[in-house]
């Protein structure tokens, strides 16, 4: 009688640990944060995120130093 005391004893703490261990259901979590849109530099091609980029009309530069190179080249 006392192994099934214990077995239930094991078996309630068993549930317990594994309900600490389970994540709480917070479902919901938006992630805001877009990866955001690539653009290519116009000046040396690498790819970089467009917030990053520097911008000129519809054009758009890793750096301030390529958007003055292009314009210097064209
Ligand atoms: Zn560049």
């Amino acid at each position: 009688m006392r192994i099934l005391l214990i077995l239930i004893a094991l078996a309630i703490i068993v549930m317990l640990v594994k309900r600490m261990w389970l994540p709480p259901r917070t479902g919901s979590q938006p992630d805001k944060r877009l990866p955001g849109e690539m653009v290519r530099c116009g000046h040396c091609g690498i790819y970089l995120p467009e917030q990053e980029a520097v911008r000129d009309g519809d054009r758009y530069f890793c750096s301030k130093e390529h958007l003055d190179a292009d314009h210097g080249n064209s």
